[in-house]
C-alpha cells in the first residue's frame, strides 16, 4: 500500500522563504542567495517525508510565489509585457507583482498590496484558488501565446532531489502538475473572444512533450490535478477532460487524476472512463460520494483516498479513517493508495514548535508535519502492522475531544438551544426606520463616512508592540490609544466628514482582534499559512464553543463618541467573516460556529447601542467567498450566512443604523442575500470598475442605502474632486440621491495621512458639489 503526498508547504516553518523573498525584493540579497534557501526548504521537506515514512514524494509543489504561476512559465504563457529572450525567476515575479518596490500592508484583503500600478507592466490579476484562502495569478491568454516548454526549473528540481539526496530515484518522485483543463478554466482570455478551450488542442501537445520529457528522467507517476473536478461543469468542459486524457495517456508516464475540495458530483461517471492510471480523491470533503467512488472506480487502478485533512488542523481519528477504508481495502487491494485529502500547503507547518499552546489543545491538533505521520499510521492500521502507542495515543485524544470542558460550555449550548426564540427581523421595514433616523441624526444628502480604519502608523504599531510585550501599563496603552482616537476625530472633523469612526488603532487585525477577546479561540505563534507570494495569515483556531467574556470594543467607541458631536459609527468584524479567515472546528456544522459567534456580537452591538453608538457597523469582507464550490449549495450557506447577520443586528431599536461593508464588487451572484441582511446602509467597492458594478444593485433594486466606493484605496493616487462627483453622478442616475452614501471603497489603515487627508478633503468636497447640483 503506497504511502504519498500530494503537496507540502513551501513557506518554510519560521517562513524562511517569505524573508528571503522580501530581503531579495528589496534588494539585500541575490538571487543566488535566494535559490540557496529556497534548495534548502526543497531538500529539508523531502527529508521530511522520507523520515515520515513517505513512499512517493511529491516534487514541484515548491513555488517561489504561486504554483499556477509556476504552470504558466513552464508552459511558456508569458504576458507580452513580461517576455524577453531567456526566462529567469524576475520574470515571474514581474508577471506576480508587476514592478512593485516591496510588498508591505494589508487590510484583511488581498487588494490591499501595493502591486505594481503602472499600465505598462501591471502585476497578473490574483485570484482565490477555490474556495482556500490561497490566491494564485490568473494566467493570461493572448492572440500570439504560443505554448512552449520555457521555464526548467521543474526537470532541475528533480536532478537536484536525486543528486542530494541519498538513495532517492527518480521513480520515487512524483511531480505535481496542474492539469491541462483546470488550467485552461482558470485562465483569462486576453484581447481576443474565442473561448479558452478552443487552446486546447495546442495546450495537450506541450503537456504531452511534458510527460515524455518527464518519463526520459526516469519519472513513474505524475500526479495531476483537476480541482475543476469538484465544481458542476458543463458538458463542454467534461468533453474537455475526456480529450484531455486520451492525448495524455499516450505518453509512457502514469498518471494520478488528482480531485480535492469537494465530490464529483456528475462528473463521476466520466472520470471513470478516463484512461488514467490512478484517481485521488477528497474522502473528507467528498464523503458524500466515498462509496460510490470505491465502488464505481475501476478495480484494476490505482484509487488513492485522502482521510487526513489538509484544510484544516485537527487530529484525524484514525480508527474512524481506517473503517472507512475498508471496502476500498478489500477491493483495491495494495492498489489502495493513502494520502492526505488535497495538498498540505493550507496547513501550517510544524505543531511541534507551538510551545505556548494549551497541551489540552494541543494534543487534538495536527498540522503539516503530524499529518505525514497520521497517513503513514492510517496505511499501517490497514496494513495489521500498527505502533500499538501511536494508535492508542490517537483513540486517547479523540476521545478526549469529544468529552472536554475546554471545548463544551453548557452556557453556550443552553443558549444555543434557544435560538429560535431570537426574532431575525428588525422590529420595522428599512422605510420605516429611514423616517426614524433622518431626523435623529440630521444628515445632509450624500453623507460623507469612511470604512472604519485610519492610516496605522509605525507609532501606533510601536504603541501596540509594547503593551502586548508588557512594556508598557495598560493605563498608559489605553491613554496612547485615547491620544490617537482623539487625533482621528479632530482630522475627520477638519476634513467635513459627516459620520465618524475611531480608527480602528487598537486592532492589529480585523479578526484577530475579535478572536482574541472570545472563549474558544486559540492563537499560535507560527501558523503560518501562504496566502499569496511571500504573504502570509495566521488563521486563529476556533476550537471550542465561542463566548464573550467582556464587551470588546465598547470602551473605545464610547469614548469617541465622547469626543465629537458628530454621529460615531461602532465597528465590528461579522460572524461569517471571523468564520471564514479561522480554522474552524470539525465536530459541529460550520453553520452552529457561526451563529455560536453572533450571538457574541449580538451582545456586543446591544452594549455599543447601550454606551450611545447609535451607528453601527459589522464587516462582512468574507461573505462572499464563503460560497460553496457548487451552486447548487449556495442557498444553504446563504441561509445560514444571512441569518447571522440578522441575528447580529436585530436587537437594536429602528433608529439605530446598522450598517454593513464589503471589500469586493461582484455582487450578481448574491444579490437577493445581500439585500435579504437588510443593513440599513452597505458600503461596497465600486470606484475601480467606474461604477460599473453596481448594476447588480439597480437591476435588483436594492431597497436600502449603498455607498458605492468612490476613492479607490487600493491606490496611493489621491482621486480629483472631478472624477469622484463624476462616480457618484453616475451612480445618482440609477439610485435615488437620498439613498445614496459617499465613501472610499475600503479601510484606509494601509495608506498613508499624506494621501489620504487630501483624497478624503475631496472626497468631501465632492459630496458637496453634488448637494449644491443635484438638489438645485
Ligand atoms: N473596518 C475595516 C477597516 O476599515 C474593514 C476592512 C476590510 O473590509 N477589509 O479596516
Ligand atoms: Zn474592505
Amino acid at each position: 500500500m503506497t504511502v504519498h503526498n500530494l503537496g507540502y508547504p513551501r513557506i518554510g516553518s519560521k517562513r524562511e522563504l517569505k524573508f528571503a523573498l522580501e530581503a531579495y525584493w528589496k534588494g539585500e540579497k541575490t538571487l543566488t542567495d535566494l535559490a540557496a534557501q529556497a534548495r534548502d526548504i526543497r531538500i529539508q521537506n523531502l527529508e521530511t517525508q522520507m523520515a515520515a515514512g513517505i513512499d512517493l514524494l511529491p516534487i514541484n509543489d515548491f513555488a517561489y510565489y504561486d504554483q499556477v504561476l509556476n504552470m504558466s512559465t513552464l508552459l511558456g504563457v508569458i504576458p507580452k509585457r513580461f517576455r524577453q529572450d531567456t526566462f529567469d525567476p524576475d520574470v515571474a515575479f514581474r508577471m506576480a507583482r508587476g514592478r512593485a518596490p516591496s510588498d508591505d500592508g494589508h487590510g484583511g484583503c488581498p487588494g490591499h498590496e501595493n502591486r505594481g500600478q503602472s499600465k505598462a507592466d501591471y502585476a497578473g490579476a490574483m485570484k482565490k484558488w477555490f474556495d482556500t484562502n490561497y490566491h494564485y495569478i490568473v494566467p493570461e491568454l493572448e492572440a500570439d501565446t504560443g505554448f512552449a516548454i520555457t521555464d526548467t526549473r521543474l526537470f532541475d528540481e528533480i536532478n537536484e532531489a536525486t543528486t542530494q539526496l541519498k538513495g532517492v530515484s527518480a521513480r520515487q518522485l512524483k511531480p505535481v502538475l496542474l492539469g491541462p483543463v483546470t488550467y485552461l478554466y482558470l485562465a483569462e482570455n486576453k484581447g481576443i473572444d474565442k473561448p479558452p478551450l478552443t487552446r486546447l488542442p495546442e495546450l495537450l501537445v506541450v503537456y504531452q512533450h511534458l510527460l515524455n520529457r518527464l518519463a526520459d528522467l526516469g519519472i513513474e507517476w505524475v500526479q495531476i490535478d483537476e480541482p475543476i473536478l469538484g465544481l458542476e461543469l458543463t458538458a463542454d468542459w467534461q468533453a474537455a477532460l475526456t480529450t484531455a486524457y486520451e492525448a495524455l495517456s499516450e505518453t509512457p508516464v502514469k498518471l494520478l487524476l488528482t480531485t480535492y475540495f469537494e465530490t464529483l458530483g456528475n462528473n463521476l461517471a466520466g472520470v471513470c472512463d478516463l484512461p488514467v492510471a490512478g484517481l485521488h480523491y477528497d474522502g473528507l470533503r467528498g464523503q458524500a460520494q466515498l462509496d460510490e467512488v470505491i465502488s464505481q472506480w475501476p478495480a484494476d487502478k490505482v484509487l488513492s483516498l485522502g482521510m487526513v485533512d489538509g484544510r484544516n488542523v485537527w487530529k484525524t481519528d484514525l480508527t474512524a479513517a481506517a473503517a472507512q477504508l475498508s471496502a476500498a481495502q478489500a477491493k483495491f487491494g495494495d492498489r489502495l493508495w493513502i494520502a492526505p485529502s488535497c495538498s498540505l500547503l493550507h496547513v501550517p507547518v510544524n505543531l511541534e514548535v507551538e510551545e505556548h499552546l494549551p497541551p489540552e489543545l494541543k494534543n487534538y491538533l495536527a498540522f503539516a508535519r503530524q499529518k505525514l505521520d497520521e497517513i503513514r499510521l492510517l496505511a499501517d492500521l490497514l496494513n495489521e502492522k500498527v505502533d500499538e502507542t501511536a494508535l492508542q495515543n490517537n483513540q486517547k485524544a479523540v476521545a478526549e475531544r469529544a468529552q472536554s470542558s475546554l471545548i463544551h460550555d453548557a452556557t453556550v449550548q443552553t443558549r444555543m438551544a434557544q435560538l429560535d426564540r431570537i426574532a431575525l427581523d428588525r422590529p420595522a421595514p428599512y422605510a420605516k426606520r429611514a423616517k426614524a433616523q433622518k431626523p435623529k441624526f440630521e444628515l445632509p444628502l450624500f453623507p460623507t463616512t469612511t470604512i472604519g480604519s485610519f492610516p496605522q502608523t509605525q507609532e501606533i504599531r510601536q504603541i501596540r508592540r509594547q503593551f502586548k510585550q508588557g512594556d508598557l501599563s495598560e493605563a498608559s496603552y489605553v491613554k496612547a490609544m485615547q491620544t490617537q482616537i482623539h487625533d482621528v476625530i479632530e482630522r475627520q472633523e477638519r476634513i467635513g466628514l459627516d459620520v465618524m469612526v475611531h480608527g480602528e488603532p487598537e486592532r492589529n487585525d480585523m479578526v484577530e482582534y475579535f478572536g482574541e477577546q472570545l472563549d474558544g479561540f486559540a492563537f499560535t505563534r507560527f501558523g503560518w499559512v501562504q496566502s499569496y507570494g511571500s504573504r502570509c495569515v495566521k488563521p486563529p483556531i476556533i476550537f471550542g464553543d465561542v463566548s464573550r467574556p467582556m464587551p470588546m470594543t465598547v470602551r473605545w467607541s464610547e469614548y469617541a463618541q465622547s469626543q465629537t458631536d458628530k454621529p460615531m459609527k461602532g465597528m465590528l468584524t461579522g460572524a461569517v467573516t471571523i468564520l471564514q479567515w479561522s480554522f474552524v472546528r470539525n465536530d459541529q456544522p460550520r453553520e452552529t460556529t457561526c451563529n455560536q459567534i453572533a450571538l457574541t456580537l449580538r451582545d456586543e452591538v446591544q452594549d455599543l447601542e447601550n454606551a450611545g453608538i447609535d451607528i453601527i457597523q459589522i464587516d462582512e469582507a468574507a461573505l462572499r467567498e464563503g460560497l460553496p464550490l457548487k451552486q447548487s449549495d449556495w442557498a444553504d450557506y446563504l441561509r445560514w450566512a444571512v441569518n447571522s447577520f440578522r441575528m447580529t443586528t436585530s436587537g437594536v431599536q429602528n433608529d439605530t443604523q446598522i450598517h454593513t461593508h464589503m471589500c469586493y464588487s461582484e455582487f450578481n451572484d448574491i444579490i437577493a442575500a445581500v439585500a435579504r441582511m437588510d443593513a440599513d446602509v452597505i458600503t461596497i467597492e465600486t470606484s475601480k470598475s467606474q461604477m460599473k458594478l453596481l448594476d447588480a444593485f439597480v437591476d435588483f433594486d436594492y431597497p436600502n442605502e449603498i455607498g458605492p466606493g468612490v476613492y479607490d484605496i487600493h491606490s496611493p493616487n489621491i482621486p480629483s474632486v472631478q472624477q469622484m462627483v463624476d462616480l457618484i453622478q453616475k451612480a445618482a442616475q440609477n439610485i435615488p440621491a437620498e439613498r445614496l452614501w459617499v465613501n472610499p471603497d475600503c479601510g484606509l489603515k494601509t495608506r498613508g495621512w499624506k494621501e489620504t487627508e487630501p483624497a478624503l478633503i475631496n472626497m468631501v468636497n465632492a459630496a458637496k458639489v453634488l448637494r449644491e447640483t443635484l438638489v438645485s
